[in-house]
């Protein structure tokens, strides 16, 4: 979601004669998106800022002196704090007001720190232009869109509902707008975004509350639009409906990030997760019933307040039962203002690192799994950059693998049938179908 979230500032600000630099030397405006997930991406902006600060020093006596701004639910979180812990810092802007941008910018031009943490993510989809096709080409044949902000859940770990505020979504016409406009400029898969994106539920064009499954059905009937995904989801919004677009949409990737975060009822059931590992199961056996190709992925944390080993072995057997095709492990990170932050069972480091590594080490083999049973399977491949050389292009499969294919076999956004030779622990390698290895 930053990353769709800095591609619409970049929008906000270009029309207002700004333009993007990879050079950080060169740049006039510096903005650090932040994440405040876990503790090591809050603090990376601090030591981050204190980089920036040096340039910032050296610009001060020119004609060209550098502005700083820290966007993202780091500024949300900590607000003021920012500016009074880094002095460089000339802007605070949470995530939802960046349609204000290119005023927050030139007030603080004017006037000096600038703070804006106001919540209203109505406003900031009704205000935010969109991309031009300039815009929308630049960045390939892949897009984000954001369909769903913020979270009501409350997982006792998370600092989701503190930052992104309470869950709003996006009407659908908004969506089916946003969504042609990047098609009509070469779009061909489009990933639809949410903290939350399967308890996504806005108004329809009669006025009723349309679900997830009914918003992708439409959008696979646009024109050009080859593909769709969305992440990220909870087992408690995987409704039926949902399930069924899976056996129904061809659009559809089959590809399901569904986080459970642990194996143990005793540890959801202290997450506030609201399901139990049974119920995960599930709805993973129903989503394979439908769709029996479908790659599962998921997010685990090891290291919850609480969490003893038999807790731990409990997320070990899950995943075997789950078995991911992908899957991120984290360790657990103390949030401030969050119930888990309070809790007095806090695990140990040592035991916490212990853990992540048996986890990763499962997770890895099951990964190298799922690639190795692709080699010799003939798929579909979007092309969506350059190689490392110019014989080869990378694309992603319908499962999200990258892959690496002979440049001969398309241009950038074309979809292409391919025979996967041969497999890496992260990738696959193509040939087209015909050709020899
Ligand atoms: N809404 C999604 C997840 C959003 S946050 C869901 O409910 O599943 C993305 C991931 O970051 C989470 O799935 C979780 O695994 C991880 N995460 C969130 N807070 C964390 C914390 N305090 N410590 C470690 N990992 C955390
Ligand atoms: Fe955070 Fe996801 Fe739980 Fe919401 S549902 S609180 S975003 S982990």
């Amino acid at each position: 979601m930053n990353v769709y979230d800095s591609t619409r500032m970049q929008d906000a600000l270009e029309s207002d004669g700004y333009t993007p630099t990879p050079d950080l030397e060169d740049a006039d405006l510096v903005l650090l998106n932040t994440c405040h997930i876990r503790e090591k991406a809050a603090e990376k902006v601090y030591s981050n800022l204190g980089r920036i600060r040096q340039l910032k020093n050296k610009r001060a006596e020119t004609a060209r002196p550098l502005m700083v701004g820290v966007t993202g639910c780091v500024a949300q979180a900590e607000g003021e704090e920012i500016i009074r812990r880094e002095k460089a810092v000339d802007l605070v802007v949470g995530p939802q007001t960046y349609h204000n941008l290119p005023a927050i910018v030139a007030r603080a031009k004017a006037a000096g720190p600038q703070v804006e943490t106001e919540y209203s993510v109505e406003d900031k989809f009704e205000h935010m232009p969109l991309a031009t096709n300039k815009q929308v080409r630049s960045r390939g044949a892949t897009a984000f869109l954001t369909v769903q902000e913020g979270c009501d859940k409350f997982c006792t770990f998370c600092v989701v509902p503190y930052t992104r505020g309470a869950e709003v979504s996006r009407p659908q016409s908004q969506i089916m707008e946003e969504a042609k406009s990047l098609v009509s400029a070469g779009v061909r898969e489009i990933t639809l975004l949410g903290q939350n994106v399967n308890a996504w539920h806005g108004t329809g064009p009669a006025g009723t509350e349309m679900q997830l499954g009914e918003l992708l059905s439409d959008l696979s009937k646009i024109d050009g639009l080859r593909r769709l995904r969305y992440v990220t989801s909870h087992p408690q919004d995987m409704d039926d409906g949902l399930i069924a677009a899976h056996r129904d949409n061809d659009c559809l990737m089959p590809y399901l990030h569904l986080p459970v975060q642990s194996g143990s009822d005793k540890i959801l059931k202290a997450m506030n997760r609201s399901h139990t590992a049974r119920e995960y199961l599930d709805i993973i056996e129903k989503v394979r019933t439908v769709r029996p190709d479908i790659a599962i992925s998921g997010d685990m944390i090891v290291g919850f307040p609480g969490e003893t080993e038999e807790d731990f072995q409990a997320t070990m057997d899950i995943v075997q039962q789950t078995n991911y095709a992908q899957c991120y492990s984290f360790k657990y990170s103390m949030r401030p203002g969050t119930p888990g932050a309070e809790m007095d069972n806090q695990v140990d480091e040592a035991v916490k690192n212990d853990r992540l590594a048996r986890l990763k080490a499962l997770l890895d083999q099951q990964q190298l799994a799922f690639n190795k049973s692709c080699v010799g399977k003939t798929i579909e491949v979007l092309l969506e950059k350059p190689g490392r050389n110019a014989q080869q292009l990378i694309g992603r499969s319908p499962w999200l693998q990258s892959v690496v294919v002979p440049a001969h076999c398309g241009q950038i956004g074309d979809l292409v049938t391919v025979v996967v030779t041969q497999n890496n622990a992260n990738s696959l390698l193509a040939q087209p179908v015909g050709a020899s290895s």
